[in-house]
């Protein structure tokens, strides 16, 4: 009987060295190879997202191809850095409050949407979001369509800024509108007559059907910016 409680004892203090020995050992391998390689290459992971601008549609040339036939004397360079001098004047707008340095280069519908938006969080005691150290890495034409009432051009900008604290990278999609008639929302601001504020009713019109002025074709008047959204 003595000998058999000897016995069980052994195997005991075995089992239980055993088990402290491979619980130091799974530790110890967890430690070197297991989840805290998975920490760092998910930071690694984190912080290549942070810094790494988005990528852009590349299906510029296409439409580039499209727009200079219906436009032909579009300055897409032009356009491009137009677009690239904005996006830090929205997020301003944005982070500030104060949509007025905004409105000379959008319709107004998106400006006064924008306000009411700011509006409504000022009311709300929300706090506004903060948009600093913002950058604008590329900005390419993503896409473009026509129709009897407007010509609308789709570009795509990579951008980084600091929100919360917190660098990050982001793509915007900017629609281009050009308007031939009335827009579908009566953005029809820039296409009057700066002479008598007739509306100038077609693309290719050099001076005004009513008074005869010639039309500027500054690219700030004919082509503004009708929608900034955020898709990624
Ligand atoms: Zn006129």
């Amino acid at each position: 009987m003595k000998i058999i409680l000897l016995v069980f004892a052994g195997v005991l203090l075995f089992v239980l060295i055993l088990v402290i020995l491979s619980v130091l050992f799974i530790k110890r391998s967890f430690k070197n190879s297991g989840i805290s390689s998975i920490l760092s290459a998910v930071k690694q992971a984190d912080e290549d997202q942070m810094n790494t601008p988005k990528s852009l549609s590349g299906t510029e040339p296409v439409y580039r191809d499209m727009i200079l036939r219906d436009f032909p004397e579009f300055g897409i360079e032009l356009a491009r850095s137009y677009i690239k001098g904005f996006l830090p004047e929205y997020f301003n707008a944005l982070s500030s409050g104060v949509v007025f340095g905004i409105r000379d280069n959008c319709t107004s519908q998106l400006a006064d949407s924008v306000q009411s938006a700011l509006d409504m969080k000022k009311t709300e005691n929300t706090r506004l979001e903060e948009y600093s150290n913002v950058k604008v890495h590329r900005v390419v034409i993503s896409g473009y369509k026509r129709t009897n009432e407007e010509a609308l051009i789709d570009f795509e900008a990579a951008v980084e800024y600091i929100k919360g604290g917190r660098l990050s990278q982001h793509k915007y999609k900017v629609s281009y509108v050009y308007f031939l008639q009335y827009g579908s929302n009566g953005e029809n601001e820039s296409l009057k007559c700066k002479n008598c504020g007739a509306p100038i009713s077609s693309v290719g019109e050099k001076v005004c059907p009513a008074c005869g002025e010639a039309i500027e074709a500054s690219i700030e008047r004919t082509w503004k910016i009708a929608d900034v959204l955020c898709m990624a």
